[in-house]
């Protein structure tokens, strides 16, 4: 039997699958916050979940050892997206990926022409590529993770990361200063195994279009 590999990473992307999968007619077997299982089987007999951390997502799609999956912009756009099929944003896991810094930085001096900032991201090719595109100088610091301390503690001037309610940005004192862009997730797809197995992909994409489409009436 042909079988079909869903990667996706636990946390808000799994909650707000979950809905798009019941469309479908998959529903997992296990709850991945309550079990340790790393492959989760469904309903369906021809497919099964592998939880993974979001940032490998595109990874295991891109090398087959999942056929798609489901990721940020965010974690896309930092990727690359080689060997990746990207048919469908389905508009979960809305946030932004902005720049923000200490209230009261002078942002708007310190991007003038010869300035120079310091900014610590998780996103570094993001990074890299949007300041380079408003012809700025930075230096990029790589984190893994709690970017919001580093203005703080004068590791950095600024930080590119995802902002949803802003809640985290004021708890700490610092503002957004920009918007890099808008982010949601999508449904990735091996492009080798869309060819290969596009008779069980092709009406899982359907499945998941007409959910979306459902979800925005
Ligand atoms: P961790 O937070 O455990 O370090 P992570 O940051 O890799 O892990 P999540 O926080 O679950 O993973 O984020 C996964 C994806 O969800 C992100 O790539 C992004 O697309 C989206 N996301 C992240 N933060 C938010 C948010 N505050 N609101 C909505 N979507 C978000
Ligand atoms: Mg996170």
């Amino acid at each position: 039997m042909t079988c079909i590999t869903l990667a996706l990473s636990k946390g808000r992307i799994f909650e707000e699958t979950l809905p798009l999968l019941a469309v479908a007619g998959i529903v997992p077997a296990d709850d991945p916050e309550r079990s340790r299982k790393l492959i989760i089987g469904t309903n369906r007999p021809d497919m099964r979940l592998v939880i993974v951390r979001a940032t490998d997502t595109p990874t295991y799609v891109q090398y087959g050892a999942a056929d798609l999956g489901i990721a940020g912009k965010d974690v896309l756009l930092e990727h690359g997206g080689v060997g990746l099929y990207q048919p469908l944003d389905l508009d979960i896991a809305r946030c932004r990926l902005c720049v923000a810094t200490r209230k009261g930085f002078d942002y708007a001096a310190a991007v003038r022409p010869g300035g120079r900032i310091r900014v610590a991201t998780k996103y570094i090719n993001t990074a890299k590529a949007y300041f380079a595109s408003k012809g700025m100088h930075v230096d990029l610091i790589k984190l893994y993770g709690s970017m919001e301390l580093a203005p703080l503690v004068g590791l950095a001037d600024a930080i590119v990361d995802l902002v949803s309610t802003g809640g985290t940005l004021r708890a700490n004192n610092l503002e957004e200063v920009e918007e890099i862009m808008p982010i949601s997730s999508k449904l990735i797809v091996n492009q080798a195994v869309l060819k290969l197995k596009r008779g069980l992909i092709q009406p899982l994409l359907d499945a998941f279009q007409n959910a979306v489409n459902g979800a925005k009436k």
